[in-house]
């Protein structure tokens, strides 16, 4: 890397005042931030700091025009309370792709794996030891310039910022359908990971949420059929033996745990489909009593069982018994503490 980032260490630590035990939901930060910025063509000035407000101008284009990107990752502790990262390069790279389809500058890989290093580094007493607790970090990059107008900004920000997070959804979760608004159409940004994506799937959310379901379960934006993804989470299902995911065609974020556990779903024998899958082929498997498993994949669960699925006025009530999904979820929880070999060279420690 070509510029070395500055550490600037705060005088008062805010982690004597966290209960590892129980860590309230996205509102816990740690001391420091990376941040850096982007002008004239160039990332400057990076560094580690104590974490505080930045100063915004109204006119800042990430506030109007939405140019806007992040990405989610976890740091865990292995052994000898050594910090490790799960595939950092593989966050690198989808946010430039991220960046790409936004208009955006690209942020160098070497930069964007010293940045989250370096901060991990820093915070290193911040990650949660307990089974399934992990710090969260949250890279994300916005357009900081002052203009009114259609255009890519000439200015931006690139900032990872750490949280500490206990284990998420330990539940099984209830999926819900959804008919009639979409997450992301062919040639839109559903491939990347923008803000904007996010803001479209509160509603939706939250009218799911009002009828008793956690999450959305996402369909194809032409034909309301093709099973996409759920919420903040690719989707799998086991049936009749085998795994079948849908295709990632361009709507559907490339889930880094998708990837994962296709590898390794494979490596423990299973045929894995990646194909679209309508929801009507899904209720026919269910009702021949051939859907056996069903779980969502991502950063800040790992593995979410799968209850139930609403549709229409169906609700899809799901086995108990998920023997290969837990398998497979014991099998990425031990690889990212160093409990199990990690054969795919997926950990990179800190
Ligand atoms: N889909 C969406 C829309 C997401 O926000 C996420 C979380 N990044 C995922 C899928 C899962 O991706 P990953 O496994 O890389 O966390």
């Amino acid at each position: 890397m070509e510029q070395q980032i500055k550490i600037t260490k705060t005088a008062n630590s805010k982690l004597k005042d966290i209960d590892f035990d129980n860590i309230p939901l996205g509102t816990t930060f740690t001391d420091h931030m990376f941040i850096c910025e982007y002008k004239n063509g160039s990332w400057n000035n990076p560094r580690v700091e104590p974490l505080e407000l930045i100063p915004t101008h109204p006119a800042a284009m990430a506030l109007h025009y939405g140019q806007a990107i992040f990405e989610g990752m976890k740091a865990t502790v292995g052994n000898e309370n050594t910090p490790l990262l799960f595939r950092p390069e593989e966050n690198a790279k989808r946010f430039n792709h991220s960046a790409a389809r936004l208009g955006m500058p690209s942020v160098p890989v070497d930069l964007f794996v010293e940045a989250v290093k370096q901060i991990v580094g820093v915070e290193h007493n911040w990650i949660p030891p307990q089974d399934g607790s992990a710090l969260y970090l949250r890279p994300f990059m916005y357009a900081d310039e002052p203009f009114i107008g259609m255009r890519a900004a000439t200015s931006y920000k690139f900032i990872v910022i750490c949280s500490p997070a206990g284990p998420f959804f330990t539940k099984k979760i209830r999926l819900y359908a959804e008919t009639e608004y979409i997450r992301a159409a062919d040639g839109g940004t559903g491939e990347a990971k923008a803000a904007g994506n996010y803001a479209a799937a509160i509603l939706p959310t939250e009218k799911a949420k009002a009828k008793g379901y956690d999450q959305v379960l996402w369909l194809d934006a032409n034909e309301h059929k093709y099973i996409q993804e759920v919420g903040t989470m690719n989707i799998f299902f086991k049936i009749g033996g085998k795994f079948i995911t849908p295709s990632t065609s361009g709507s559907i974020l490339k889930g880094i745990t998708r990837d994962s556990v296709i590898s390794l779903l494979k490596d423990k024998g299973f045929e894995v489909e990646e194909r679209p899958i309508t929801i009507d082929e899904l209720i026919g498997h269910a009702k021949e009593g051939k859907l056996e498993e069903a779980f969502g994949t991502g950063t800040a669960v790992a593995i979410a069982m799968i209850e139930a699925i609403g549709y229409k006025d169906e609700v899809l009530t799901l086995s108990n018994d998920n023997p290969v999904s837990q398998d497979v979820k014991n099998t990425l929880d031990g690889i990212k503490t160093q409990k199990i070999e990690d054969k795919f060279n997926w950990i990179l420690p800190v």
